[in-house]
Order: C-alpha cells, then structure tokens, then sequence
C-alpha cells in the first residue's frame, strides 16, 4: 500500500493480504474492499491523536463490542462522537472486518450515510470513530412510537415517507457506487434524534455478517443470515445484488409502515422461506396507504431484473410525499403469479 504508516495504525498492505487469504474473493463487494485498501487513505481518517477522546457512556453493544458516546476534544472545541472499541481478544478476522468497516464507511459522503470521522488508537486498542446519532437506532424507535388500537400514531404517514426517502437516498448512492449493503433493515439504520428533525442514515458496513449472535440471521450453509430481509435468490443461491439490496429496502418499508414489527411474524424460518419462493407475500401493515404498499410489492417480485432501481424508489417516494399519482412501471414483464394475492 502506498499510504503513509501512522504510529499505531495497521497498513493497509496487510490487511489486503487478509482479505485474500479469507477467500472473500467470493464477497459481493470484494472488489471494490480491495480498491479502498489500495487508495491512499487521509491522515484524517488514520490518525485522530491530534485530538483528545473522551469517553462518557455506553450506547449499546455491537458486533465488535461496546458502543461508547464520547468526546473528540481540541482545545476548547468538542464534538460529540459514538465509537465503537474493538474488544480485547478479538480474532484476526474480526480485526480486519472492523478495518475494513471503517474505511469502507470513510469512503463513502453522503447525508444519510453515518459519518465515519476516523480512526483512534488508545492504550494500543483500535476504537472507530463515528458522528453521533443521538436518535439510536430505527428499529427500537419506531417500536417506541408503536400506537395502541384506538391511538392516533405518534408518527404521521408523513414522518414516516420522510424516514423511508432518507434511507432510500442512502441506498441509491450506494447503487450509484455499486456498492451491495446485504443487510438493508431497520436494525442497522440510525436517527440523529427523535425529535421530528430527526434524519435517518444508513450505517454497517460490515464485511462478514457470520459473528453476529442474534434472531434476525440465521445459519444458510457457512454463514448467518438475515433470511427474513432476503429474496429468494439470496438465500437459495447465494446471490447478492442491488436487486437483492433493493428486496429488503421492501422488508424495511413494511418494518417502517408496521412500526417496528419483525417481517412474517408468527412464522418459523423455514415456513417462511418455502411460502415466499412459492409466491406469497406479506400483507400490508394497517394504517399503511395502498400506494406504498405497491412500492413494496414492486420490490418484492420473484425476478430481481422486475424490482425497481432505488433511483426510481426514491422518485416514486418524493411522489408519494407529494401526493403526485405515481404510474407504478414494472421493469420487465413479469407473469404475475409470482407476486400472488396470496398474502402472509
Ligand atoms: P453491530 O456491529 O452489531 O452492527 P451497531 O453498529 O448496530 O453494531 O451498534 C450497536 C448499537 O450501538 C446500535 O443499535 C446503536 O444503539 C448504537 N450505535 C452504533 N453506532 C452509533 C452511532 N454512530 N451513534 C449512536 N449510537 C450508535
């Protein structure tokens, strides 16, 4: 690698060299991994010992360990900052996942796409640095904004286009960038607060999903995955695109417009993957208008070429903001049994 070393900081030479010997050659996004650690990365994102880190509280737990608020401090000037350490005893694989998370996330610029400020080296533990998002994370705060029967929603269909054209942004700048996210749901999209200037942005960019313990992913030959946010394709093949990305920015829509509910609830795994490569689908969230139930549907059909690019979802989505009538196109033609009636 031609980037300069910083104390502390690993070279990207040796982690290219990881990223090969892990065989994630077969990694949808391997080719653009090994372009990031390639580049010459700024002393901005290597190095931030110019400042002084702060650390005041625990905000969660991640993949890598705790996710810690904290101060970035110089002189009299502070930011307010999340960080993610990488616990102690971690694995070599998890070491370069959580690189590569971190220059992955720096290479990318965009409004609702969280912010990765850099990389910080303390008592020689490696610690991300990311803005803030005082809002937590989308899943827990729709659940919270969850009305009760006879309850007006907290959220108006409104705040909820708004949360769902944030994130809808962030996925078309990464299709701009051909880059595949692979696990689009509201668990890994963060609010700047809960407030209703709240913005929502995409944030992950894990490299390998396989050390997370938890529901949503489950074990598909090698690895674990978030089945209920995958199409077909995915999880019976192994494919990943866009298109698969664009299927589970459907999942998130529906998680969005049901306020938080977990997809296919009350259905086991298997039962679920079998009924929707049959053909059947979720049926529309109460409360949620037709309109956006269609945009769902589009990006739940059998054939990825069918789905929408997140370019027209976020055209249809400022539409339906709008109250412009949108003229739902199909990219291809499909049969239409694959969408089916037959709803979940
Ligand atoms: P994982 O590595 O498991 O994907 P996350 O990145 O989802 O971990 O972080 C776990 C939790 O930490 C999140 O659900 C959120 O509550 C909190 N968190 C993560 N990043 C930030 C951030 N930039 N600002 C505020 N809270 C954060």
């Amino acid at each position: 690698a031609r980037s300069r070393s910083v104390k502390g900081v690993p070279d990207s030479a040796p982690l290219l060299r990881r990223l090969n010997e892990n065989l994630w050659q077969d990694h949808p996004n391997y080719h653009m991994y090994k372009q990031i650690l390639t580049q010459d990365l700024s002393d901005d994102i290597k190095n931030l010992s110019r400042y002084k880190l702060k650390l005041t509280k625990v905000l969660g737990s991640g993949a890598f360990g705790e996710v810690l608020q904290g101060q970035l401090i110089r002189g009299v000037i502070f930011k307010h900052v999340a960080v993610k350490r990488l616990s102690s005893g971690c694995s070599e694989k998890e070491r370069t996942d959580f690189l590569v998370e971190a220059l992955t996330m720096s290479k990318f610029k965009h409004d609702n796409i969280v912010c990765c400020l850099g990389i910080y080296v303390k008592n020689g533990a490696l610690l991300l640095v990311e803005e803030l998002m005082a809002g937590g994370d989308l899943k827990h705060f729709l659940v919270e904004s969850r009305p009760t029967i006879d309850e007006t929603p907290a959220l108006s269909t409104d705040e909820l286009l708004s949360l769902a054209n944030d994130i809808c942004q962030a996925c078309s700048y990464l299709e701009a960038h051909k880059f595949i996210h692979r696990d689009i749901a509201s668990r890994n999209c963060l609010l700047t607060a809960k407030t209703p200037d709240r913005v929502a942005k995409m944030a992950d960019f894990g490299l390998a999903r396989d050390i997370i313990q938890n529901d949503s992913y489950q074990k598909c030959g090698r690895s674990m995955l978030p089945v209920r946010w995958l199409p077909p394709e995915s999880y019976l093949e192994g494919i990943f695109s866009t298109k698969s990305d664009v299927w589970a920015y459907g999942i998130l829509l529906w998680e969005i417009f049901s306020f938080g509910y977990d997809p296919y609830p009350s259905m086991k795994c298997e039962e679920m993957m079998a009924k929707v490569n049959g053909g059947q689908r979720m049926a529309a969230p109460s409360r949620c208008p037709t309109v956006v139930y269609d945009v769902m549907m589009l990006c739940w059909q059998h054939d990825p070429k069918s789905r929408p690019s997140f370019e027209r979802l976020c055209e249809y989505l400022q539409k339906i903001r709008k109250n412009v009538c949108i003229n739902i196109v199909c990219t291809n033609d499909v049969s239409g049994d694959e969408q089916g009636d037959d709803r979940v």
